[in-house]
């Protein structure tokens, strides 16, 4: 690329970003106003009664109903975003790659995927609030690790290929290069698969996925092309680094000390607003908008911190990367390649980093990546 494509690419990737921290923010207010409309002018009560009404008191029903009500409702509310978002914004920055009908395929099959999670999950919820009003907090937490460990594990196999193919590497030089890498780490070898990314966009990406015996590496094809044998090895180093270093595991704990905290604060919130807020307990759905914007706000507030630990994560996986290849240059190159191909601001506002962003920008990521380099 010369200079000035190179300079342009810059400026269009700062654009990118600070329009997609605008859609943050605007989804942020359209998920509180939406929560607040259906609370105060009484139509969350009003579903809740009606449902009740037609169900009889069979509450798992009516409650069921509720759920997939109210997040149907909140979908067809937020489609113009939605689209914005993914896919006219997508395509407009050249890294779209589907038509209209296949992004809405696969919004159809998120959304479906979204109903039938909210609806496990809430209705367990709502079962505990009902079953035990003063340690539901509690069980509620161990219920969130048992809902998150399943969907870990179960995502590489059954959630992901429902967007995605994916295929066993078939590239034996590169399967034998990271087997070894592996090894050398006393690291059990997981499989590595392409991740069938090209179809759908030119961005590219690799990740750690599943847990126990689904655990894989998985790497978009749009990875595999343009990039060399050294870099894609520092990208598989990488994930190799967040394998050796129990990051899926680590995140979870974290994601577990959180929840109980949410759920402690969120049974303090609900036995004080209950009565106040006019519907006949913690367990009657129609206190569902303000549950779920309490969850919301928590979740929100603790953002920075989650990402905060993602970040030192990365850092990790860059260093073990770098300690592996016994060089910093391949990693520096396949992420110089990387931010250039998705369009990623290489220096966003160190606020914006800290609060928004799950991974090091790419320049710090660089840095910490020639530093990390052994010497001598
Ligand atoms: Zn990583």
């Amino acid at each position: 690329m010369t200079p000035v494509a190179s300079a342009d690419r810059a400026r269009q990737a700062r654009e990118y970003e600070s329009l997609r921290n605008r859609l943050f923010v605007v989804r942020l207010l359209l998920t509180a106003l939406t929560l607040a409309l259906f609370h105060f002018s009484g139509g969350s009560a009003q579903l809740a009664a009606g449902l009740r009404a037609h169900c009889g008191a069979w509450w798992p029903v009516s409650n069921g109903l509720y759920v997939l009500t109210a997040v149907f409702g909140f979908a067809a509310f937020s489609f113009p975003l939605s689209f914005y978002e993914e896919y006219a914004l997508e395509s407009r920055y050249g890294l779209n790659r589907q038509t209209f009908g296949g992004w809405l395929w696969d919004y159809v099959k998120g959304l479906l995927l979204e109903l039938a999670l909210a609806l496990v999950f809430f209705e367990v919820l709502y079962a505990l609030l009902r079953w035990a009003p003063d340690g539901w907090w509690l069980l509620a937490t161990v219920f969130y690790v048992v809902f998150s460990v399943g969907l870990s594990a179960i995502a590489p196999v059954l959630i992901m290929p429902l967007f995605h193919k994916f295929e066993p590497l078939d590239n034996p030089e590169l399967v034998a290069r990271v087997t070894e890498f592996a090894q050398r780490a006393g690291l059990q070898v997981t499989g590595v698969f392409r991740w069938g990314l090209a179809e759908k966009t030119a961005t590219a990406n690799a990740a750690l996925a599943g847990l126990g015996r689904t655990r894989r590496i998985i790497l978009g094809d749009t990875l595999l092309t343009g990039y060399s044998t050294e870099e894609i090895l520092a990208v598989l180093a990488h994930e190799l680094g967040h394998q050796r270093h129990h990051d899926l595991t680590r995140l979870l704990v974290v994601g577990t000390a959180l929840a109980g905290l949410g759920f402690w604060l969120l049974h303090l919130v609900l036995e004080k607003l209950s009565a106040a807020a006019g519907f006949a307990g913690a367990a009657d759905i129609a206190g569902f908008p303000i549950l779920v914007f309490c969850l919301f706000l928590f979740s929100l507030v603790t953002m920075p911190l989650v990402n905060w630990y993602s970040r030192r994560r990365e850092y990790a996986a860059d260093a073990y990367a770098v300690a592996t290849l016994g060089a910093a240059a391949p990693l520096v190159t396949a992420l110089d390649k990387l931010a250039l191909q998705n369009l990623d601001d290489r220096e966003p506002a160190a606020w914006i980093e800290f609060l928004l962003h799950s991974h090091p920008s790419i320049a710090r990521r660089v840095a910490a990546a020639r530093a990390a380099e052994p010497h001598g």
